[in-house]
């Protein structure tokens, strides 16, 4: 189809659970078509239709492994075939068949095997079958989307060449996950990529929306495992689902936030099985009242805190730059750092710490030269986040009150310059009643 003139231009990216089954296809069907601005549409890779199923990308990953051991890969990439002819076979898209690309993945995995080329299969082949069940055009992502040679994403050659290439169509499927390396390779962004590939389109096109289709209705205020029935979010700033996904929360791929958050285009997280949910808005900014002083709370478990004392810390210029200095030759990112007038901590995370333990209170000896050092594992911290704490008070108050109520000793805490959000560290064991004594206290019922 030629390009012509749409009101409302929406990017909708569909995930692997959306697109397990000729079922759920046939839900994403009726979703795009119950909305003419729905006009780029972004597959990933058919995922688990049932708990302990198989993801069609991890299938994909273990024929290349099997290619690389030499053996044979015929039964295995028949058993992937047999799910996507399921779908086709299920959507009646009768004279159609992916014949031909299986076999020359077969080839490609015998001649050339590489790993990315393998996983980047499941989002090729279902962009193809979901091009033809809609009747409309099929753009290979490894035509527009190109990473550099550090196997970055080149922003501007991909808005570039995405922007030319959608200019030609009015609607289009452009497979998630992946796009071309540098050395002329497939190459795919990490798991969870399509989120990913679904923001590219929406900022090339220059969307209004972009719609990102999954099978929760959208971001919960706190994790539904710890949580019983957390209320949803109805709207977050980018900057808010940063802190929260940086403490843990998940849905969306990290790196998705960063090409619509340059211009603006509000991401909307809806689910497939449940079309009707307004779902979770994702904004730069917004002014509609919140309906709590907090937006979400997240965290994580096992952080290692290395405390540091020296009399006279307080008047020794440099003190915290050595002391960093021991963290940055051994490679290890620091989280937080509060600090007293003779004291300091260091909060690190324990998997990237403790095996370089010893090599970093040695640095830290001869670096600063402190009067002593202490470490202790088993810290969880959890960062309460809000746009609206700005300009409440008695926020951090009544944090405090809700955590020592449930009887959890505070062993941090961390207010973000930015008033966004404050962080508690407190122990492992304490983490789950914390996040439950902080969701009752201020969201409650
Ligand atoms: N199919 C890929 C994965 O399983 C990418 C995606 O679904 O976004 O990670």
């Amino acid at each position: 189809m030629i390009k012509g003139e749409t009101d409302l231009k929406k990017v909708v990216k569909f995930g692997g659970s959306s697109l397990a089954s000729a079922e759920q296809f046939k839900k994403v069907g009726a979703i795009i078509k119950a909305d003419a601005s729905r006009v780029y549409v972004v597959p990933s890779a058919p995922g688990k239709r049932y708990s302990d199923d198989t993801k069609v990308t991890d299938m994909l990953l273990h024929v290349y492994k099997t290619a690389c051991e030499g053996k044979d890969i015929s039964a295995e990439l028949k058993a992937i075939k047999a799910r996507y002819d399921e779908i086709i076979e299920g959507l009646g898209l009768d004279g159609f068949s992916l014949d031909k690309e299986f076999e020359t993945i077969a080839e490609m995995l015998k001649t050339d095997p590489s790993e990315d080329y393998a996983a980047s299969r499941g989002e090729y082949l279902n962009g193809k079958i979901m091009a033809e069940y809609l009747g409309i055009e099929f753009i290979d992502a490894a035509e527009v989307i190109f990473f550099n040679e550090e196997g970055k994403l080149n922003g501007y050659k991909t808005e570039k060449s995405m922007a030319a290439k959608l200019a030609q169509y009015d609607r289009a499927v452009i497979p998630g996950f992946y796009g071309m390396g540098k050395n002329g390779r497939v190459k795919t962004f990490s798991r969870g990529g399509s989120d990913v590939t679904g923001s590219i389109v929406a900022q090339a096109a220059k969307a209004d929306v972009y719609e990102n289709w999954t099978d929760v209705s959208g971001f919960l205020v706190a994790d539904p495992r710890i949580v019983n029935n957390p209320k949803p979010i109805k709207y977050i700033t980018y900057r808010e689902l940063r802190e929260l996904s940086y403490m843990g929360a998940s849905v969306l791929h990290e790196d998705a936030i960063f090409p619509v958050r340059q211009c603006g285009i509000p991401i909307n997280i809806r689910n497939t099985n449940a079309p009707a949910d307004e779902g979770t808005w994702i904004v730069e900014s917004t002014a509609r009242k919140q309906d709590y002083v907090i937006t979400g709370i997240a965290g994580k478990k096992d952080f290692c805190t290395v405390f540091i004392a020296k009399a006279m810390m307080n008047s020794e210029v440099g003190f915290c730059r050595k002391v960093l200095q021991a963290f940055e030759e051994n490679d290890i990112s620091v989280e937080h750092m509060p600090s007293g007038i003779d004291t300091m901590t260091v909060v690190v995370h324990e998997d990237e710490f403790m095996h370089k333990e010893q090599k970093v209170i040695s640095g830290i000896h001869r670096l600063a030269v402190p009067d002593s050092i202490e470490i202790e594992a088993g810290l969880a911290l959890v960062a309460v986040v809000g746009r609206g704490m700005k300009s409440a008070s008695g926020t951090a108050g009544k944090l405090c009150t809700a955590l020592a109520k449930a009887g959890i000793n505070i062993k941090m805490i961390d207010q973000g310059s930015s008033e966004l959000n404050i962080i508690i560290g407190v122990r492992n064991d304490d983490f789950e009643t914390a996040t439950r004594a902080i969701y009752d206290t201020f969201i409650g019922d």
